[in-house]
């Protein structure tokens, strides 16, 4: 693949009204607003998406480019959900990068790093589209210059192996949030699959669920670091135990709503409430299976029709996700006839709005990291479709801009300790 040129595609630079946003954000979020303040939407959705700054808490781009030795920098339309440019026209303002392996690899600390060595090498060589952030100032001034600021965000408690010295080095390198688990516990907290397994899933290493005594430890560690906890993935226990060790605003930085969708890694009501409280943050997942209740099946029925190619792939030593993406790919027009309707996504942002209000939402889209998303949400270029709905639900301009971004913004700043 060639190289796109550097320029086109850019967005048209608005930088006055996107700093100008970005500050009266900052001085506002931390503002107590009188409820009976007359809110109104101003302006077209367009409008409103291009000076609202655009975070995604969850893109998996850089496991595509582990997995498949595809690069971030190079036109990957109908390959992937995002590549640079098209991040770029999708009004993207700040992309956190998830850092994943699964729960069996060898060396994942190491594997973290060469995954970010991964985006320091794109980042090099598009100085004027894109840069690694360390904290809201940088991210303001990436903003002001119309790049997209960078962020790691570590997908997995297993990557510190054990060590609170590893999550040290991990911070230093620009992680500002970490997944306490994924699908897998870890010794010192458990996951969501394991907690609500039928066959009774792994304990933590005090054999109990939820976090341990250096479990507690490892969240001291992130409120003291400035390092966002992220509780996506984490069962019940480990959440509970989480909000009850935690000083700073937390985030689930891919999740949505039990109650619509009742997946184990959906947020109950109660955790919404309770996330509401400490002042953190659902950014909604778009992945179908989080999504649609009735999705599930129709996606296991079209796995078992490719059983024995899906089967082939993990012998050969694929993990299971990259295998089901392989089988969605191959059998795309299949996969594309059970896709869920739009509005679907749109309901899980008004349920938490309607439970706790806009000020506890936002977008973890999940792209490059699931093998399907509602009718709509192809790729990193329509966000704008959500703009669009959440103006015509009749939500006013402040409300949006939270929901895109300026919720998120909140509880970074709200970790950060320089
Ligand atoms: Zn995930």
């Amino acid at each position: 693949m060639v190289p796109t040129d550097s320029n086109k595609n850019n967005k048209k630079p608005t930088p006055m009204k996107k700093i100008s946003v970005a500050f009266f954000l900052l001085l506002t979020v931390l503002a107590c607003k009188s409820p009976t303040e007359t809110k109104k939407t101003t302006g077209s959705p367009k409008d409103i998406h291009d000076k609202a700054i655009l975070v995604d808490t969850h893109n998996d781009f850089l496991t595509q480019t582990m997995e498949k030795g595809v690069v971030f920098d190079t036109d990957l339309k109908g390959r992937t959900h995002s590549d640079l440019d098209r991040m770029k026209q999708g009004g993207v303002n700040v992309q956190f990068f998830s850092v994943w392996c699964d729960g069996n690899q060898i060396h994942p600390f190491h594997f973290a790093l060469r995954q970010m060595d991964s985006l320091d090498a794109v980042v090099k060589r598009n100085p004027d589209k894109i840069v690694e952030v360390k904290n809201t100032a940088e991210l303001m001034e990436a903003v002001h210059q119309n790049k997209i600021a960078a962020f790691f965000g570590v997908e997995g408690g297993h990557m510190i192996e054990n060590d609170v010295a590893k999550l040290d080095s991990l911070y230093q390198r620009g992680t500002r949030y970490m997944t306490l688990t994924h699908n897998n516990s870890t010794s010192w907290a458990t996951s969501a699959a394991d907690e609500t397994s039928p066959q009774g899933g792994a304990l933590n290493s005090e054999g109990k669920k939820g976090l341990t005594v250096f479990g507690r430890e490892v969240v001291h560690r992130m409120n003291t670091l400035g390092m966002v906890v992220d509780i996506s993935h984490v069962g019940e226990q480990t959440f509970a135990d989480v909000m009850e060790t935690t000083t700073k605003p937390i985030i689930a930085s891919h999740s949505s709503v039990y109650s619509i969708c009742p997946v184990p890694r959906n947020l109950k009501d109660d955790q919404i409430k309770a996330i509401a409280k400490n002042g953190g943050v659902i950014q909604i997942n778009f992945y179908s299976d989080f999504i649609d209740p009735d999705y599930n099946k129709n996606k296991e029925a079209f796995l078992h029709r490719h059983q024995v190619e899906f089967d082939s792939l993990v012998q050969a030593g694929k993990n299971v996700y990259v295998a089901e993406e392989w089988v969605f790919s191959k059998y795309d027009q299949e996969a594309q006839s059970f896709r869920p309707p739009f509005s679907l996504v749109i309901d899980h942002i008004e349920y938490i709005i309607k439970l706790v209000g806009a000020d506890y939402v936002g977008l973890g889209s999940d792209f490059d990291g699931i093998p399907s998303a509602p009718i709509g949400l192809d790729d990193v270029t329509d966000y704008i479709h959500i703009t669009e709905a959440l103006v015509e639900k009749g939500h006013s301009t402040e409300d949006i801009d939270k929901i895109l971004g300026g919720n998120l913004l909140r509880v970074l700043k709200a970790n950060e300790v320089y």
